[in-house]
């Protein structure tokens, strides 16, 4: 997805801003992977495949973002993100 469109993304929850960490990008500079945070309410939100994955807590399967998160950690280095506050 491109930056100028996940910009425009808000929280789910309460429609605060996101804050954007990239993780991986192609070469038309699209965001591949990464993680949406909210700093308003420490939700975060992963992109996989160039998709922000963003729904209603009842509607996430956490099951299957976790695993991904935890690839993440070993892949990029990143810093264990907890998904919901
Ligand atoms: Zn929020």
């Amino acid at each position: 997805m491109k930056l100028k469109t996940i910009e425009k993304l808000c929280c789910p929850f309460d429609k605060q801003d996101l804050q954007l960490q990239i993780l991986a990008k192609d070469t038309a500079e699209n965001v591949l992977e990464g993680i949406l945070c909210c700093t308003s309410c420490q939700r975060n939100y992963p992109i996989v495949y160039g998709v922000p994955v963003m729904a209603p807590d009842e509607y996430r399967q956490l099951a299957l973002e976790q695993p991904l998160l935890d690839r993440w950690e070993l892949e990029y280095g990143l810093s264990p993100v907890k998904l919901l506050p």
